[in-house]
């Protein structure tokens, strides 16, 4: 039997994931990691589980679209074997595809609300099940303040994020009774891959919109996530926690 508590961040192979999985390892938790492809696991996946492993707990990557539920059930079976349990699970995994509306073409609703907005279907209905008979268990989503507010460019992605928040508040009220907290947070602009391709153009337009005049780290992120996984949050459920320098309001 494992003594340690297990994490499961999926998405967790860089960005804002890699820093919630070693900020969960930090706090003493087992973590297994995920990311969508063997490569990226050999590449990215291998370092994360090595940084986590340098706080002194267990850590592996596991490879899983989690868009594709037949994956994701395959994931959470082999987590169990390694690990025993699951008793959190940080639903980041994301993509975007930004275009006008006019112009997105249906592949590319479809893929974002796949990858973004199922995949909290599928991993939710999965681990919720586990944690229903452990009568524990910290489920944190990663929404976006394009979930909130809009944001041209992104109809895929903000209705995704939306998407998000209504399944957040429906589990925290299904779970809770159980014993199982459900929370999310919106991130505002976080510098990661995903936000390098913006132009230095843009990034400047959006730090002039935020009050601290600056992008948030993937460590900021994870901090608050962390919160929300630990002892001193446990009379919060069915919250979004906004983390973005007050861009939002
Ligand atoms: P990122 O740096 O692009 O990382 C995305 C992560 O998701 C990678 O680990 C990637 O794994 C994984 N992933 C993508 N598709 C997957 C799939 N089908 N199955 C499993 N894993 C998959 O993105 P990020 O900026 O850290 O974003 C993380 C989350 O925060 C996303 O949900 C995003 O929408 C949200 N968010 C980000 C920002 C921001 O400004 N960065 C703001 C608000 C919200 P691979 O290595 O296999 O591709």
């Amino acid at each position: 039997m494992n003594s340690r508590k297990t994490a499961l961040v999926t998405g967790s192979s860089r960005g804002i994931g890699a820093a919630i999985a070693k900020r969960l390892a930090k706090d003493g938790f087992n973590v297994a990691v995920n990311c969508s492809s063997e490569n990226s696991a050999k590449d990215r996946g291998s370092l994360v589980v090595k940084e986590c492993k340098n706080f002194g707990v267990q850590a592996e990557c596991f490879v899983a679209d989690v868009s594709k539920y037949d994956q994701c059930s395959n994931m959470v079976d082999s987590i169990i074997k390694k690990f025993d349990s699951i008793d959190v699970l940080v639903n980041n995994a994301g993509i975007i595809r930004d275009s006008l509306l006019i112009r997105m073409s249906e592949e590319n609703f479809d893929l974002v609300t796949q990858i973004n907005y199922k995949s909290v279907f599928n991993m939710t209905k999965l681990v919720g099940k586990l944690m229903m008979k452990q009568k524990s268990g910290r489920i944190v989503n990663v929404s976006s303040v394009a979930g909130i507010s809009g944001n041209i460019g992104q109809f895929n992605y903000s209705a995704s994020k939306a998407g998000i928040i209504g399944m957040t508040k429906t589990a925290a009220k299904e779970l809770g009774l159980r014993g199982i907290l459900v929370n999310a947070v919106a991130p505002g602009c976080i510098e990661t891959d995903m936000t390098d391709g913006l132009s230095e153009d843009l990034k400047e337009k959006i730090k002039a919109q935020i009050s601290i005049k600056r992008l948030g780290n993937p460590s900021e992120v994870a901090g608050v996530v962390s919160f929300l996984c630990g002892p001193d949050s446990s009379y919060i459920n069915g919250q979004v926690i906004v983390v973005d320098g007050c861009l939002a309001i």
